[in-house]
């Protein structure tokens, strides 16, 4: 076990999510058993206190599909970009390096999910399919909790002026200017309007994967950065 739990910056259920003094470990406990967690480390099942090696992942490929997990993967994992289960003991992940890691959860319907929305896959509506594939399963918007974590800001998601004007064309709410004044992009500004739209009642964990240097960030660091993950699980009863 890499991080055990006692190191995981927690909020009392009920609290605001909004209060991780260090983005690179975060837990929130909701009603009815559902817990969130963003975690840095190699194996976060681990570190949440949960099977090594455990955590459930899809091949991200920044689409818009979601899919419905019962169990771990027979074979390959699919490729999706949002993760949804209706069971207790299935830990979600989703794994990111300045994309915005969206977890969801209807505690009372024992629903949660995880989306890996970048600027493609908010684009595509991936925040959408993901409440949409968590409703077929009993979960209600109107019950819906959703947090963001860290992603690049719109003060760093530098992008050329077309491909800025493009997105903003749809999601007007993400046009920014970046700390250069050149065009930018405020991915995660898009996944809430999206949410709010939703109904979905959402709350982003404060900071930018640029800034941050406890998170991997592409923008940063390159290709290779180190990615980290968003977690979503009931625990068994
Ligand atoms: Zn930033």
């Amino acid at each position: 076990m890499t991080s055990p739990p006692d190191r995981l910056a927690s909020t009392p259920s009920g609290d605001p999510p909004a209060t991780a003094s260090a983005t690179a470990r975060w837990r929130h406990d909701l009603p009815s058993g559902v817990r969130w967690a963003f975690s840095t480390a190699p194996d976060p099942a681990a570190a949440v206190g949960l099977g090594a090696g455990s955590a459930v992942a899809a091949r991200q490929v920044h689409g818009a599909r979601a899919v419905l997990v019962r169990g771990p993967w027979e074979g390959d994992a699919p490729e999706a970009d949002a993760l949804v289960t209706d069971r207790p003991g299935v830990l979600l992940a989703v794994r990111v390096a300045d994309c915005v890691p969206v977890l969801l959860a209807d505690p009372a319907a024992g629903v949660v999910g995880v989306a890996h929305a970048g600027r493609r896959g908010m684009d595509a509506g991936v925040v959408a399919a993901a409440v949409a594939l968590m409703a077929e399963v009993g979960a209600e918007p109107a019950r819906t909790r959703a947090v963001l974590g860290p992603s690049v800001c719109g003060r760093c998601y530098e992008v050329p002026a077309a491909m800025r004007d493009d997105v903003a064309s749809r999601h007007p709410v993400t046009a920014t200017r970046t700390w250069r004044a050149t065009p930018g992009l405020d991915v995660a500004a898009g996944v809430l309007e999206q949410l709010a739209a939703l109904g979905v009642a959402a709350e982003q964990v404060p900071g930018c994967t640029v800034e941050d240097e406890a998170l991997g960030s592409v923008r940063r660091s390159g290709p290779d950065a180190p990615r980290w993950s968003g977690l979503a699980w009931r625990e068994l009863p």
